[in-house]
Parts: structure tokens; sequence; C-alpha cells
């Protein structure tokens, strides 16, 4: 095992720590990303609603108003670049006539937070663009800048982009232990901690770099048990783990609390139920109940705001109920017999407020904390942020060459001819794994050499979708449990839905080895 030195460490492998990464990546800083899980993307940034907020909603001269706005101007080159989907398709917020007030005070601080074109609407333009919306409506919001996407796919996209550029990714790297380490004079602790290392005191093999660098630089030995790595500068976007992680370095946790998010999602065929993200009237502590697109074109119904405990994801017949009934006052005719999925999310909150931060008593320390929605929105605004306060003290960034990050083969998306002249080079794009939503075995192979290395079924799903349809992996998981443990040269009964102790498959019923176990 090696203990590298970088300069920038990020804690965190959401779409904080992901952003900050290849942002920092492309700016020529030579960073590492640790993560805890074996993917990137797997708590609040897979689980939301995927929209790219307008920013209407923040209150002025807060920090989430100014990342909000920023990043919602950022997203669409973004996703450009990044080769992922966003759909520009504004967002509405409706109300029947009593709410016109608030929707007029809501465009206001829409204007003072800088949102672009925000207009009310009528009730006329309003069913025209919106057919299915429920009786008593009667005006709207129009935002026209807020869009969707898909947040797994831009935060695996980011992490990819770091990674093709020369970032280093390190999965399954709880961070336990942050040492703080001043190279004054001397030798300093790093280089006694090499020695220690190089007589074999310590199983770890160091590759320090002695050479540049301020001798007064504080530098953080970042350990994940007996794996460590060096760092000059490190930010800590760990979410729900961010007091923790501060902690390691002596920081007094924030007042943090947990609010989970439910939802139903629906199959495609209802695809042209809505057109933009509808939501109700916002409340103090939440933006409501909101029918929603998918970049897929699955209908997201939700989600619900329950406190909760930090890992609860679990979902509430309560809950479900309580949506069914919020979204019959925004739409008529949801279907719910086109549900394939139920599941929830959990927003991180510290107060009313982003905590964005450059510590005070950890030279080079940095801290992003309380990243509640619209996180996902303002997540490459705050990497914007967290790179000029690196620059301002101190960090190297220069021109680098950036490489592109090449889109999935979607055989999909691709015309019957091209798709011929693939499937003619390569069957496997011909063989149909994921029926539902027709994701070919050449699509899972490529989802499973791509940069990230996928070591999981839902870290695949995440990729290129089987298993996200209609059957929600019935049909596809044996499939895919082959083709998984083909290409990774392990047994099938290693390969695991998310890792832990998730396994599929028991043992080889025709080997005798269920019964004998
Ligand atoms: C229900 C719901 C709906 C939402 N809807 C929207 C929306 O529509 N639009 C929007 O803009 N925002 C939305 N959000 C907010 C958005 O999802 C979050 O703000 C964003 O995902 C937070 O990202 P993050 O990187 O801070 O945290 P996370 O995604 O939680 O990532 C933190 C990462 O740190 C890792 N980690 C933790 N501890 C350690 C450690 N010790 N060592 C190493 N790694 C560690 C974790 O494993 C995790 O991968 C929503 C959130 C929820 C829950």
């Amino acid at each position: 095992m090696e203990a590298r030195e970088y300069d920038l460490a990020i804690i965190g492998g959401g779409i904080v720590g992901c952003s900050l990464f290849s942002e920092a990546v492309l700016k020529g800083v030579k960073a590492v990303l640790l993560e805890a899980d074996n993917d990137v993307s797997v708590l609040a940034t897979k689980a939301n609603s995927g929209i790219i907020h307008s920013g209407y909603d923040p209150m002025p001269d807060s920090k989430m108003a100014r990342f909000n706005v920023r990043g919602n101007q950022i997203y669409p080159a973004l996703c450009k670049r990044l080769n992922v989907d966003f759909m520009a398709c504004g967002s509405l917020t409706v109300a029947p006539k009593e709410g016109r007030e608030k929707l007029q005070m809501l465009l206001e601080r829409g204007k003072k937070n800088g949102v672009p074109n925000l207009r009310i609407v009528e009730k006329a333009e309003l069913f025209a663009m919106e057919p299915n919306l429920a009786d008593g409506i009667e005006v709207g919001l129009f935002a026209p800048s807020a869009g969707v996407v898909s947040p797994f796919n831009v935060c695996i996209a980011l992490a990819e982009e770091g990674v093709i550029n020369g970032g280093t990714l390190l999965t399954n790297f709880a961070v336990d232990k942050i040492e703080k380490i001043k190279s004054e004079s001397g030798e300093s602790k790093i280089q006694s901690e090499d020695k220690k290392i190089q007589s074999g005191d310590n199983k770890i093999q160091a590759e320090i770099n002695k050479s540049g660098g301020n001798k007064n630089q504080d530098k953080y030995i970042i350990q994940s048990g007996d794996k460590q790595v060096v760092a000059k500068y490190v930010v800590n976007c760990a979410g729900a783990n961010a007091n923790e992680v501060n902690a390691l370095v002596g920081i007094k946790p924030y007042p943090m609390n947990f609010v989970k998010g439910e939802y139903i999602l629906s199959d495609k065929t209802l695809v042209n139920f809505i057109n933009h993200p509808i939501f109700p009237l916002p409340s103090e502590i939440t933006k409501g109940i909101i029918v929603n697109v998918t970049t897929f074109g699955n209908i997201l119904f939700g989600p619900t705001a329950i406190e909760c405990d930090k890992d609860d994801t679990s979902v509430d017949i309560n809950g479900i109920n309580y949506i069914k009934e919020k979204v019959a006052l925004s739409v008529k005719n949801a279907n719910f017999k086109k549900t394939i999925k139920l599941f929830a999310g959990v927003r991180v909150k510290s107060g009313k407020d982003f905590v964005v931060e450059r510590d005070t008593k950890n030279n080079h320390f940095y801290y992003a904390l309380g990243i509640c929605s619209p996180g996902l929105t303002a997540a490459p605004a705050i990497a914007e942020y967290f790179i000029e306060m690196l620059e301002q003290d101190g960090i190297q960034t220069k021109k680098i060459t950036a490489k592109n990050r090449p889109a999935y083969i979607n055989t999909q998306a691709m015309d019957k001819n091209s798709l011929n002249e693939l499937i003619k080079k390569n069957p496997a794009y011909g063989r149909i794994i994921c029926r539902c939503e027709e994701i070919s075995e050449g699509e899972i192979i490529d989802a499973l050499n791509s940069p990230l290395h996928p070591y999981t079924i839902d870290a695949i799903k995440r990729r290129v979708r089987p298993t996200m349809g209609r059957c929600q992996g019935s049909f596809c998981i044996p499939k895919l449990i082959k083709i998984f443990a083909e290409q990774r040269k392990i047994k099938q009964e290693q390969v695991t839905i998310d890792g832990k102790t998730s396994e599929l498959l028991v043992s080889n019923i025709k080997e005798g080895g269920f019964y004998e176990k």
C-alpha cells in the first residue's frame, strides 16, 4: 500500500466532492478524491429530484442563493462538456388564485438573486404549457433557466473526467484519522513516518515527495485503517459525516439535522404527462411535493420532508399517501398504477444556509457542510468558490490540455444503420440484457471497463441503467451477475448489489453447496 503525497485531498465523492475534484484536476492540481464507499454518488447525490433549480427560492444574500444561481449558469455547458444530458425545460411553480401574492414575492426574490427571465403565467397559457394541471390551479411562476439532470450520471461523469485527466480516486477509503504535521525545521513528521515505514515498522510503503513545498506549510496525513495519503490542502465534502470528519482535526460540530425525502417513481409510459418539473408553493422548510420528469422519461413524485436518522432511507406508507394527496393539488390524473419503485434520500441541513468555510485553526483545511437542496445545482459553484480560496491560499494551478470524457455508447439513441454497423463489429451490442431499458451486453461491458470500474450491480445501474425499468431487474439480474462475474473473473456468488453484505447468490445448488452450507 502506498502513502502518496498530493496537493489536494477531497473527502467525499458526492456531487460536491466530485465537482471540486474535476475542477481542481482541470486546473492542474494534483488531487485525490477519497470516498468511503465502493463508488461515487452513493448517498444524497443518487437519491434526489435532479432539478437544476433556477434560484428564486433561497433567501437573498445567502450562500445558498449565490451558489444556486451560479451553479444553474454553469450546468448547461458543464453537461455538454461531460457528455451527459441536461434537459433545459424550465420549471413551473403553480398555485390556486390565493397563491398569486406569494408567487409574486418569489418572483421578486428571484430577481434579487439574479435569476433571469422569471415571469408570472396566467391560467390559459399555464394550461397550454401543462394540460394536466389540477382544476384549482389559476396562476404560475415560470423559471425558464431551470433544468433537469440525472444526478448520478453527472456525478460519475465528473469523477471520470477527473480520473481521465490524471486525478486519483480512492474508493473504500473511509477517512478515520487526520494528523496535522508542521514541517518546521529539520525532519518533518512525514519524514520520520517515512523512515519508520521504510524500516518496516509499518506495513504501509511510503512514497512521500519530500522535495517541493514550503517548509512551514502544514500537511495532513489522512488515514483509512492502514491506508494513508498525505496532502497539503484538504477539503471535507463528507455530506452527512462532515461533522465527524471535521472532528478529526478538532473542529467543533455544527448543528445538523437530517430530513428524509420519499419518492414514487413511475415507469416511462407516463412520459407526456407533464413537460416541466411542477412545484407547489414552497414552505419555510421544503419546496413541497414536486411532479417531475427525469432525463430518462420517468415521472417522479415527491419528496416528503421528514426528520430522520442520517442513514434512514426507508419508505413509509404514510409518506406515500401524503405524496399522492399533495400531487392531486397540482395535477390531475396521476396514474400511480405505473409505479415501479419507491425510494428515499436524506437531506443534510445545518441551519438555514450552506456552510462553506475555510477553517480558521487548521491551515489549509476547508469544509462544505449542510449542503441540502439545492446542493446538486450549487455544487459546481461551490467547487469554483473552493478553487478561488485554494488559489488565494497558495495552491499552484496551471493550464492543462484536458481530455474530454467520452459518453458511453447508447444503442437506444442510435439510428438503425449506425446500430447495425456497430453490431456487425461487435455482436455484444445486439444482445439485449435488460429488456425494459433495452440495454445490450456491449453497453454493460463498456460500463464495467469505464474509468471508475464499477464493482457492484448498482454501480453498473447508475452508469447504463440495467434493472431500472419496469421489472426492476427480475429478468436481467441473473444475466448481469454472469457478465459481471466473467468480466471481473470472480465467482457469481461474489457479485453484490451494492457491496457490503449484499451478495445475490448463496452457492451453486447443483454442486450441493447450498445444502452443505
Ligand atoms: C430528497 C432530496 C431531494 C433533493 N432534490 C434536489 C434537487 O432537485 N436539486 C438540487 O439542486 N438538490 C437537491 N437535493 C440536494 C442534493 O441532493 C444534495 O445537496 C447533494 O447531493 C449533496 O451532495 P454532497 O456531495 O454534499 O453529499 P453526498 O452526496 O451525501 O456525498 C457525501 C459523500 O461523502 C462520503 N463520505 C462520508 N464520510 C466519509 C469519510 N469519512 N471518508 C470518505 N468519504 C466519506 C459519503 O460516502 C458520500 O459519498 C435533494 C436532496 C434530497 C435528499
